[in-house]
């Protein structure tokens, strides 16, 4: 069995994610910039955006997963905060979870602290609408301007394949894909951390099948997009 270096992949993971970061803050100059406007996240001090569902690859959650550990924040009261998060978001749609009120898992007051390792989808979301219409409950979900990353989702998506499959030993799944709502993902990477083989505990566990991925995508998107 392959062995999966776990923080060789994590440093690759982060590297990615910078330059992601890059092109991303490049992009939305070039977007203020033609479109003579400033993004409303620029000095916002609202938290809206870390009330939404958030969908991730396996890849995302292991610089989190990290971290948490790192800082001996992966404690039995995390888990079961993570785990009672994920099984909310998996049996509602997005409106019906923005009108939860419930916070990102990760969001301590006004600040996220896993911001540095952050996924691609927090880290990709920018708005230019009010930012009172981020906030739940989710009056104006459909009224927030978002800047168009999909290129960049797009490029996320094919990195997992790669990332998952070649990088970290992980066969493909059949009809499987290794991603999910976020704070599933996190746990799912922390509880395989602490076996012998993390490749193989990852494989072993509940992936969403293809369909009920799309369908959760499509309900994302139709509702405002993962985030
Ligand atoms: S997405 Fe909305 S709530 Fe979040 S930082 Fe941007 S403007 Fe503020
Ligand atoms: S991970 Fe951080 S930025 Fe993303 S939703 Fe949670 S608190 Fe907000």
């Amino acid at each position: 069995m392959k062995t999966v270096h776990a923080k060789d992949s994590i440093k690759l993971v982060q590297s990615w994610m910078s330059d992601i970061d890059a092109k991303c803050r490049e992009f939305l100059r070039e977007v203020e910039a033609k479109e003579n406007a400033t993004a409303s996240c620029r000095g916002c001090k609202k938290t809206g955006c870390c009330y939404q569902m958030v969908v991730i690859h396996l890849y995302e959650a292991l610089p989190i997963a990290q971290r948490l550990r790192r800082d001996r924040r992966d404690t039995p009261e995390l888990r079961l905060r993570l785990r009672e998060a994920a099984e909310q978001m998996e049996k509602l749609d997005r409106t019906q979870y923005m009108n939860t009120c419930t916070p990102c898992v990760f969001l301590k007051g006004s600040r996220c602290v896993v911001y540095r390792d952050r996924p691609l989808a927090c880290r990709t979301h920018y708005v230019f609408s009010d930012p009172d219409l981020c906030s739940p409950p989710s009056r104006g979900i459909r009224d927030i301007l978002t800047l168009d990353v999909a290129d960049f989702m797009r490029a996320s998506a094919e990195f997992s394949a790669e990332f998952a499959y070649e990088q970290m030993g992980l066969k493909n799944l059949e009809e499987k894909i290794y991603t999910g709502v976020l704070p599933r993902v996190v746990l799912n990477v922390l509880i395989a951390w602490e076996t012998e083989d993390m490749a193989a505990s990852l494989r072993r566990m509940k992936w969403p099948s293809v369909e009920e991925l799309q369908t959760k995508i499509d309900d994302l998107r139709n509702q405002g997009g993962n985030k």
